[in-house]
């Protein structure tokens, strides 16, 4: 597959549709970017690296990281995680309370912010330094070991955290959040900050192209269940309530972030991350997501 000239085509494309958007300012620090930016970066389960435009420019990867983070939580508390989290599509917008209520603070799925925050507790429970220890394992999956916060982001978002709080709260009052509520934002906004680029993220990804095993040290991180698993959830839950919008157009599992970027894979295949920050309504990238539906309509191919 001639993969250099695929990007190529989909990147010139996509840039030729002028698609509009809008920067994430929920987060003050998050509206200093420049809105033009637009990279592609794919990798294939073989090691090869493609890219094309704005792809060794770090950004905030956001709730990308909620990945990261299931991917450690889940190899340790196994399917007992399954107790403290769901794992259906929420079809309500990422920060949303609408639904705890009914089911009794068990948030639907680790990828929207509830179901994350409850996994920030368990990592709070399992580690003395929870939030370094998911630093450290993307440092490890991306082979990169300068990946870090922005302090500026993580401050900005702290700042402005009070309906990440309201949510941790509500889950607290259920029992199913047991670490202060103060200290947890914190390791989450932490979390959120970590910037990357496209590179580096799509090298992370592979480990989710690869069966759970890091590509870099050959090391069996999840096992093939676990590995599947984590991609079912990305593919019903990664896309806010759009995720059935982006099974039918791209049909890849994968997670967006509201800094605008989407890592995604075909496993046993390739990863691949685009970023741009405008962000469509539902807080999805617009490139990206454009970007991606042509990638795979050209491929001829999907998970489907
Ligand atoms: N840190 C962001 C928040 O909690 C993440 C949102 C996202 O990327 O979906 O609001």
């Amino acid at each position: 597959m001639d993969y250099r000239h695929l990007l190529e085509e989909v990147y010139q494309e996509v840039l030729s549709l002028d698609l509009k958007g809008t920067i994430a300012t929920y987060i003050p620090e998050l509206a200093n970017v420049d809105e033009s930016k637009f990279g592609i970066s794919l990798i294939t389960t073989q090691g090869a690296v493609f890219s094309v435009g704005n792809t060794e420019e770090k950004f905030s990867i956001q709730s990308i990281s909620k990945v990261f983070a299931l991917a450690v939580v889940y190899p340790i508390l196994k399917e007992s995680l399954w107790e403290r989290v769901g794992v259906e599509p929420s079809g309500n917008p990422f920060n949303s309370l609408i639904r705890l209520e009914n089911e009794n603070g068990v948030p639907r799925n680790p990828l929207i912010n509830s179901g994350a925050l409850v996994i920030t507790d368990c990592l709070r429970e399992i580690f003395e330094n929870p939030i370094d220890t998911v630093l450290e394992f993307i440092r490890k999956v991306s082979n990169t070991p300068d990946i870090d916060y922005c302090e500026a982001t993580a401050q900005s978002e702290l700042t402005h955290s009070s309906r990440n709080k309201a949510l941790a709260y509500f889950i607290k009052s259920y029992g199913n959040i047991k670490s202060d509520v103060e200290e947890l934002i914190e390791s989450y906004s932490y979390q959120c900050s970590i910037e990357m680029t496209c590179t580096e993220l799509a090298r992370a990804f592979l480990l989710f192209a690869n069966t759970g095993v890091n590509f870099y040290t050959n090391e069996e991180l999840l096992t093939k269940s676990q590995s599947k698993r984590i991609n079912a959830i990305m593919q019903t839950c990664g896309f806010y309530d759009e995720a059935g919008d982006f099974a039918f157009k791209v049909g890849l599992p994968g997670k967006s972030g509201v800094g605008g970027g989407i890592a995604a894979v075909l496993p046993g295949k390739f990863s691949v991350v685009v970023w741009s920050p405008l962000l469509n309504e539902k807080g999805n990238s617009t490139k990206g997501m454009k970007a991606l539906e042509l990638l795979t309509t050209k491929l001829g191919y999907s998970v489907f």
